[in-house]
């Protein structure tokens, strides 16, 4: 029986009236687990259930182990709460062919994978978030997604007033009260108290305020929260179209999606309960931005960043598919970055602390090419160009793990290791044994002993994209 807070429950009841039992018999009803594929990695179709409201989301029937899923590790699928996927409503909702994109509040990366995936091609997404050790399982999750135009950022909301009218949209997926997740994560029920609620929306009102200049004329600002305190919700979206001139954004939402639509100062807003959707707790909203904009002016002159010379260019060209990328310099590694918008990571470097960007494609060493494994899981890697091998579940878990074990491979130098044909990384031929190229940062560190044969198997057969 999970026990909640009490003066969270008298404010339920206010704001669902007789539907507040429903929702209290929900809190104790199974979650539901949900994925996003990767559309630019996933082969055939997927045969789960989809969620209504994302052409890339699924319910799974139950919560496998992910992490023995070697095709979890190769970017095929991020698990993510399927109400948050509503984020794809307002961003199809946009009409312009090319974006630059911000999402401040980034890490894990659920949404920025999913922008990864909606946005136009030749658009530019910066992901940043505020807590260095989260920027790097952000940087993780995006390289593993595999997309060359994002940037990765560790920066305060308020630095990216550097970058006036920068943006077409913004998404802000605020930290909260997290009162949405008392389902599936009752420890949330632990650290909430009624002065948390009030401290959350004091900073999402600072998170606010410190990033709207960064929107351009006419941009788009997508603000949600994972909890249900209207404090932090429609009185936040209240707030903003009193201290700047905004428009609402109203999206036509099928009834059958059985999402609540509320209102701020005329503004719509969404909210998801668990009684009502297949999913956790969650309000979003979004408003256009009105009024001149003084954007920042962009120079005429070329990109200042050290771009690789024609013949180190040559060298990766085989390696690369023929996309418009440039190869740029950083320390020993090569990069490779969207060439129409070199000029904008120009600008970025220049106002923000950057952790990642592009595809890390690797370096030179004497003469050999190092590939790194970024450009493995990577979506610009020509595949056709390198050895491969194709693992069983066993030897893959086994090369995530950095285990030491035996391949059979035909070439020697480096391989392009799979898994049912997905790529999940180097492996170096070097005769009686061979080089694992797997980031030691990211491997496999539980115990797989108890998983092997059958048990294996039958953990297999939960994997959301199993051919068993
Ligand atoms: N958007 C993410 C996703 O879909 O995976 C989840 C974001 S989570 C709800 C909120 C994030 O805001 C956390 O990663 C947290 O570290 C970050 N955060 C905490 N305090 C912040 C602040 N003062 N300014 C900006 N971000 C903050």
């Amino acid at each position: 029986m999970i026990l909640l807070p009490e003066s969270f429950e008298s404010r339920m009841k206010v704001v669902l009236g007789n539907e507040f039992h429903q929702f209290r018999e929900s809190i104790h009803s199974t979650v539901n687990y949900s994925v996003r594929v990767n559309p630019n990695k996933i082969k055939g179709a997927v045969n789960l259930t989809p969620v209504k409201t994302c052409s890339t989301g699924y319910y799974l029937d139950q919560r496998p182990i992910f992490t023995l899923d070697p095709l979890f590790h190769a970017g095929a699928y991020y698990v993510q709460e399927s109400s948050s996927m509503f984020l794809e409503q307002f961003i199809c909702h946009v009409q312009k062919k090319t974006l630059r994109v911000l999402d401040l509040c980034a890490a894990p990366g659920g949404k920025s994978t999913h922008l990864c995936s909606l946005l136009p091609p030749d658009s530019l997404l910066v992901c940043n978030e505020v807590i260095h050790s989260r920027a790097m399982i952000l940087s993780e999750n995006l390289k593993k997604w595999g997309n060359p135009n994002v940037v990765v950022s560790c920066n305060d909301p308020r630095d990216f007033s550097r970058l006036p009218g920068f943006f077409d949209i913004i998404v802000v997926d605020a930290p909260c009260s997290g009162e949405g997740l008392f389902r599936r994560d009752p420890s949330a029920i632990d650290e909430w108290s009624d002065s948390n609620t009030a401290l959350c929306a004091q900073r999402q009102r600072r998170i606010l305020a410190d990033v709207w200049p960064a929107l351009a004329e006419d941009g788009m600002l997508v603000y949600s929260t994972c909890t249900y305190n209207p404090a932090e919700n429609e009185e936040n979206i209240s707030w903003l179209s009193e201290f700047t001139e905004v428009e609402g954004i109203e999206l036509a939402i099928p009834e059958n999606w059985r999402i609540v639509t509320t209102e701020a100062s005329d503004i719509p807003c969404y909210r998801f309960y668990p009684h009502n959707v297949p999913g956790e707790g969650y309000f979003t909203a979004a408003v256009q931005k009105k009024g001149r904009v003084d954007a920042e002016k962009r120079s005429k002159e070329k990109s200042v960043l050290p771009l690789a010379s024609k013949a180190e260019q040559l060298a990766w060209s085989d390696l690369l598919q023929q996309l418009p990328l440039s190869l740029v310099k950083f320390e020993e590694n090569f990069l490779a970055f969207p060439t129409n918008q070199l000029q904008l990571l120009d600008l970025i470097k220049a106002a923000l602390r950057i952790v990642h960007a592009g595809v890390k494609v690797g370096e030179i060493k004497q003469t050999s090419l190092v590939p790194a494994h970024e450009l493995a899981v990577s979506t610009i890697i020509n595949t056709s160009h390198f050895p491969s091998l194709d693992l069983s579940l066993e030897q893959s878990i086994s090369f995530l793990k950095r285990d030491d074990f035996r391949l059979d491979f035909q070439d020697q130098g480096w391989n392009l290791l799979t898994y049912r044909d997905y790529p999940i990384g180097w492996a170096k031929n070097i005769g009686n044994r061979f080089n694992n190229g797997y980031p030691k940062e990211w491997r496999i560190r539980m115990s797989t002993n108890e998983y092997t044969g059958e048990r294996l198997i039958d953990e297999a057969k939960k994997f959301p994209l199993n051919e068993l």
